[in-house]
């Protein structure tokens, strides 16, 4: 069966149809223009602004103390890095390193890392084997000057005699996991620890606890939060405890923020502690001082105090 219409009904139809329809789509065209200068315009201006910032001077290195429960003084620092405008707005880092993961600038800004570690550590006096760590992002990781990167860094600060210890997050052992091995067991070789960050976040298999060679790893301070008292039971804090001592990797418990954390660690073998309880991430200035004056002392927990300590 077909249906004959005369011609001026179908063109008056198609007149309607398109009258209707196209204004929509212009509107929706330009929408979808508009968005996408506006997300390529962001795009840009997070590399630009990076690049910028780094020439300008704008980056700088906080360290955070690590303290060492078998030594009882400070046996170690990470460096974290700060970002302060001119304005004095400060930009937290996980904003910019993920925006410097997804602008492919992270190489770069961890080059420039290294720089201003370089001219900080002239100034230290630490003992020989201080740990200094950095923290590696997993495209560092994959790019070919990787090795390159971090035996020179070593090799600028040789004279102080530094164990250099790269941190990096399970999702860097993911992807071209044989290449990675390789390239870890290279730097580790040649005098470097290797931890893994943020333990128990990521997605990484056990497996590759054993396929890896690690040094440390660095329980994330969520688990270290749910430490509730010191009888309690935390089942997946202590099995990752259990299972770093059994594979005989260290293990440093992050973010510990109260006296309670400290001692739930310290009896359950956890050697290295970090976080506001011990001591926050400070400017080079600061942790010179810091070093001198508390680096060498032990630190109490009374078992009664279960507040937030934060010494200045
Ligand atoms: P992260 O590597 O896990 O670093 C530890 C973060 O926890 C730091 O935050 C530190 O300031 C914070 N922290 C330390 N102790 C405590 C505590 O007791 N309580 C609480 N609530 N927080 C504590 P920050 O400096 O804001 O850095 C955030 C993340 O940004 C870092 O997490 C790291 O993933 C990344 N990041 C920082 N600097 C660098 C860098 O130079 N390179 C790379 N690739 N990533 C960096
Ligand atoms: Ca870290
Ligand atoms: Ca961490």
């Amino acid at each position: 069966m077909s249906i004959i219409a005369p011609g001026s009904e179908v063109s008056r139809a198609w007149g309607q149809v398109l009258f209707i329809f196209l204004p929509v789509a212009a509107v929706f065209s330009i929408l979808l223009m508009i968005l996408t200068a506006n997300w390529l315009q962001r795009r840009i201006s997070w590399r630009d602004e990076i690049r910028r910032a780094i020439n300008a001077r704008q980056f700088r290195v906080h360290y955070q103390p690590v303290y060492n429960n078998q030594l009882q003084r400070c046996t170690g620092a990470e460096a974290l890095m700060r970002w302060t405008l001119p304005n004095g707005d400060v930009i937290r880092p996980d904003i910019f390193i993920s925006a410097a993961e997804a602008e492919g600038m992270i190489v770069p800004l961890t080059r420039h890392l290294i720089e201003l570690i370089v001219e900080d550590v002239q100034a230290w006096q630490v003992e020989p084997g201080f740990h200094l760590a950095i923290n590696v992002a997993a495209e560092h990781l994959q790019h070919a000057e990787f090795v390159s990167d971090m035996l020179a860094f070593a090799a600028r600060v040789e004279h102080k005699q530094f164990t250099v210890t790269l941190e990096l997050t399970e999702r860097s052992l993911i992807k071209d996991g044989d290449e990675v091995a390789l390239k870890l067991e290279q730097l580790r070789a040649a005098g470097m620890k290797v931890a893994i960050d943020d333990f128990g976040t990521g997605h990484c298999s056990l497996s590759y606890l054993q396929t890896f060679s690690l040094d440390y790893l660095k329980i994330d301070r969520g688990f270290i939060n749910a430490i509730e008292s010191l009888g309690g039971e935390t089942p997946v804090l202590d099995a990752i405890i259990n299972l770093s001592l059994k594979l005989r990797l260290k293990v440093l418990g992050e973010g510990v923020e109260t006296a309670l954390q400290l001692l739930y660690l310290q009896q359950r073998g956890v050697v290295f502690i970090q976080g506001y309880y011990y001591a926050r991430p400070m400017d080079n200035a600061t942790l010179i001082t810091w070093l001198k004056e508390k680096g060498p002392r032990p630190i109490h927990a009374e078992k009664d105090d279960h507040s937030v300590q934060r010494p200045g």
